[in-house]
């Protein structure tokens, strides 16, 4: 490897930060945690890629990263992701939503919008509620993946895929989102007419998309479940993945579709009113 010899050091330091954290960066980062955090009851372990940290006690903490996180992760980059994300992403579990705003404030001075949980990008860090249930930790870890491997997805995208694993099962060896507590609201707003044509929402910008005036996750998250009762979720992620001519998905979606998106809708529509969910 004579030619390496000549890169400049700098050069093969910013190639080493890009890549996905080493074992040595993952222990040099639990220590720095330990060390910040001492006394204040948490617990911090690796679970590559991710470092957790959480505040539930060690055993309940340990439960968690092995249990759930590998299990999730495992079946998501099966699935969709052949890169892990390219930064150390730390993972902070709250044990409810006092400690967790509390957290976010202390740890990262941010005043959270929501009371589950939130991906930041700038600190690389999953910050959450693990209280309410773990389906919290699924949706978020689909972010930073979605980072790495599809970085110009569409709001719609990212969120969807995240919202329908929010209840997520495993058959047959893959990752599968249950119909969940989004559902109602989305039913509602199809029969009072307030939510716009598909084409719609799947050219909503990036704060179009968080702005919304109609249940945009919810939105994305059905249309997402219904490929995926198709048996066509994983082609159009694949087509979608490919086209870097058509970023909204619509041409990605009538391609795996076999029809247009008006011709589909209808159908979609109805789908959506006959299904069921059992209260999660
Ligand atoms: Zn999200």
């Amino acid at each position: 490897m004579k030619t390496l010899a000549l890169v400049p050091v700098f050069l093969l330091a910013a190639g080493h930060a890009s890549a996905e954290p080493t074992q040595k960066e993952l222990e040099a980062r639990k220590a720095s945690l330990e060390e910040k955090l001492k006394g204040q009851g948490f617990t911090v372990m690796i679970e590559a890629p991710f470092v957790v940290i959480g505040d539930e006690g060690p055993a309940m903490v340990k439960h968690r990263a092995t249990g759930f996180l590998r299990w999730t992760v495992g079946l998501l980059e099966k699935d969709y992701f052949t890169k892990r994300p390219d930064k150390l992403i730390e993972v902070w579990l709250f044990g409810n939503e006092k400690t967790y705003r509390k957290g976010a404030k202390k740890f990262f001075n941010d005043e959270p919008d929501t009371p589950y949980g939130y991906y930041s990008p700038s600190a690389d860090a999953l910050i959450m509620n693990i209280g309410p249930g773990a389906g919290t930790l699924s949706h978020e870890l689909v972010h930073p993946y979605i980072e790495a491997n599809f970085p110009s997805a569409p709001a719609w995208f990212n969120e969807g895929l995240a919202s329908l694993y929010e209840r997520p099962v495993e058959k047959a060896g893959h990752i599968v989102g249950l119909a969940n507590w989004r559902l109602p609201n989305l039913k509602r707003q199809i029969n009072e007419k307030k939510l716009p044509a598909l084409p719609v929402m799947l050219g909503t910008s990036r704060s179009e998309f968080y702005n919304a005036s109609f249940d945009s996750y919810a939105y994305a998250r059905y249309l997402l479940m219904y490929l995926q009762e198709q048996g066509k979720l994983h082609a159009f992620y694949k087509k979608f993945l490919a086209d870097k001519k058509d970023l909204t998905g619509q041409t990605a979606l009538e391609a795996v579709l076999g029809t247009d998106v008006a011709t589909f809708e209808p159908t979609w529509r109805k789908w959506v009113l006959a299904l069921q969910t059992d209260g999660h």
